[in-house]
C-alpha cells in the first residue's frame, strides 16, 4: 500500500504529487516528455522542482559541523535518483541576518556550498552571483553553524554561497532525442494566473537523470508555480 507509508497528520502532499506524476509519465511512452511541433516550435511539457534554499558539505565540513566520522541521514529522496534531503540542519550567518535551519542535501561533494534565493540573500546582507556551481571564481564567503562547530567557506574555487543557475536535468538520450546538449539554454513559459516565461534554462545532462527542470523559490514564486506542477519547455 502505498498511502500506508504516509504517517496521518504528516501526508506531504507536494511528495505525493510528484509520484503521481512520476507514474504517469512512466505510463506515457516509457518515462521522458516528448517535443511536439507547435506554431513554428517544439514543445514539451515538462515537471517543475522549486528548490529551496539549502547547501551541499564535504565530508570534512561535515564532520567539523556535526563531529567525527558523522554520516548524512536520509530525511527524504529527492526526484533525481540518488539524491536526498538530510536530516541535518544548519545555520547560514550574513552580515545583517541568521538564516536558521538551512537543509543539507546529499549525498556529500567535493565542495561545500550554499545555494539561496535573491530574497534570502538580501535578508542576510550577502551579495550574491548567479552560478552554475558552488566552485566558480566569484562564490561568495559564508558562515556555517552546526551543532559541534563552525567553519566558513571561503568563496571562489573554495566553495562559498550563490544564486543556483535556473535549470533543466535530461538524461543523455533524453538530449538527443530532443537535439540538445549540456551547455544550451532553452525556454521555459509557465501559464497559469501570473504567466511566465524563462529564458535561459541551462541544459545539463548525465546518464539517468529524470527529465525535471529547478527554479529556486524566488522563480517559483513569481509565477504562483510549486513543486510537482508542469511547465512548457520550447525548444
Ligand atoms: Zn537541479
Amino acid at each position: 500500500m502505498t498511502v500506508a507509508q504516509f504517517k496521518p497528520g504528516t501526508v506531504n502532499v507536494e511528495k505525493m504529487a510528484q509520484e503521481v506524476l512520476r507514474r504517469l509519465l512512466e505510463k506515457n511512452g516509457g518515462g521522458e516528455p516528448k517535443p511536439v511541433p507547435m506554431n513554428g516550435t517544439r514543445q514539451v511539457q515538462v515537471p517543475i522542482g522549486i528548490s529551496v534554499r539549502h547547501l551541499h558539505l564535504c565530508q570534512e565540513h561535515l564532520e567539523i559541523l556535526f563531529g567525527k566520522g558523522h554520516q548524512l541521514g536520509v530525511y527524504h529522496e529527492l526526484y533525481q535518483k540518488g539524491y536526498f534531503a538530510a536530516n541535518e540542519q544548519v545555520m547560514v550567518v550574513g552580515h545583517k541576518r541568521c538564516l536558521e535551519k538551512v537543509r543539507v542535501l546529499g549525498p556529500t561533494r567535493p565542495f561545500s556550498q550554499v545555494e539561496l534565493a535573491q530574497s534570502e540573500a538580501i535578508a542576510l546582507g550577502l551579495k550574491l552571483p548567479v552560478c552554475t556551481d558552488g566552485a566558480e571564481p566569484n562564490t561568495q564567503p559564508v558562515t556555517l553553524v552546526g551543532p559541534q562547530g563552525v567553519i566558513t567557506l571561503p568563496g571562489g574555487e573554495g566553495g562559498g554561497a550563490f544564486l543556483a543557475r535556473r535549470h533543466i536535468h535530461l538524461s543523455d538520450v533524453t538530449a538527443a532525442d530532443w537535439g540538445v546538449k549540456a551547455g544550451d539554454t532553452v525556454k521555459l513559459r509557465i501559464d497559469g494566473p501570473r504567466p511566465v516565461t524563462f529564458d535561459d534554462i541551462l541544459v545539463r545532462v548525465k546518464a539517468g537523470w529524470r527529465t525535471e527542470v529547478h527554479l529556486d523559490t524566488d522563480e517559483g514564486n513569481a509565477c504562483l508555480i510549486r513543486t510537482g506542477q508542469m511547465g512548457t519547455i520550447i525548444l
